[in-house]
């Protein structure tokens, strides 16, 4: 049986928790992670387990006005929720919108420059920016659901430092490695393999995730700020490995691949709350 998390969490949060923003959920916050979480963990393949841990981390730190926004524009597709609507920019690629997830920068440069680095406005800094435009805007339910859907799937996509990756290796797509005795990507080492060794489902880390960082501040909530967060992280020394990936590495990156997926769903949270309402 496949139980949906967003149903679980239909609880009105009572009081609020007064350093971030002013207005997190404490009761929704403690209710869902520890109820919903962890008792209604759906089967997922390792694939989309960083994107629900996201969403789910993301839906718990919700206004109850954004919440009832949420549960609006869900309702025009019965059965959905967050964690759902999160990987469905994946699961409908396509040739004109697989730049959308990303942004290049040059090897010693993460200033983001529009002109230089998303000419054609075909990057995830721009599209994601005007998606949340049109998810805060009076456009049509269907056209702000839209929105959503690409809004909760980029926001954790440029927290992945290899989404502000370098044009010349692909964002680490042609950077090849071993990864436990498998061939694999520096890409989809960063997309999955450290999440996978984890070996947690996404209602798990999210609620690992928020019993390690609760309550954090979201810092800026720009875009164009996080693809430079990102690209910076790519840019450190040691960040492309050698080729037969040690225990030396996991061990290293793997707290950061935790920190970028709680810094996600805390950012996520801010641009729900601030465009749903
Ligand atoms: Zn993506």
């Amino acid at each position: 049986m496949h139980k949906r998390i967003g149903d679980t969490c239909g609880l009105s949060p009572i009081t609020l928790v007064p350093n971030l923003f002013g207005y997190l959920p404490r009761t929704a916050l403690a209710l869902c992670f520890a109820a919903a979480l962890l008792l209604c963990a759906p089967a997922q393949a390792w694939g989309p387990v960083g994107h629900q841990t996201v969403a789910m981390a993301a839906r718990a730190q919700l206004t109850p006005e954004a919440l009832a926004h949420l549960q609006e524009l869900l309702a025009l597709e019965p059965g959905s929720t967050l964690g759902g609507l999160s990987t469905w920019a994946d699961e409908h690629r396509s040739p004109e919108t697989a730049p959308w997830h990303y942004v290049n920068f040059p090897q010693a440069d993460c200033n983001y420059r529009p002109a230089r680095d998303c000419p054609d406005g075909q990057c995830i800094v721009a599209v994601l920016e005007a998606q949340l435009r049109i998810l805060a805007s009076r456009a049509s339910p269907p056209a702000r659901l839209q929105a959503l859907k690409w809004v909760v799937h980029l926001v954790a996509d440029v927290h992945q430092p290899l989404h502000a990756g370098m044009a010349e290796d692909r964002g680490g797509n042609r950077y090849q490695l071993q990864f436990l005795l498998r061939g694999s990507n520096l890409h989809a080492l960063w997309d999955s393999g450290l999440i996978r060794h984890m070996g947690l489902d996404a209602p798990t880390l999210a609620a690992r995730l928020a019993r390690q960082f609760w309550p954090s501040s979201p810092g800026s909530v720009s875009v164009r700020a996080a693809a430079e967060e990102s690209c910076r992280i790519a840019r450190q020394p040691g960040f492309y490995p050698d080729a037969l990936v040690g225990a030396d590495y996991i061990v290293a990156y793997s707290p950061i691949v935790e920190q970028r997926l709680w810094l996600a769903s805390v950012r996520l949270a801010a641009l729900l709350n601030r465009a749903l309402r």
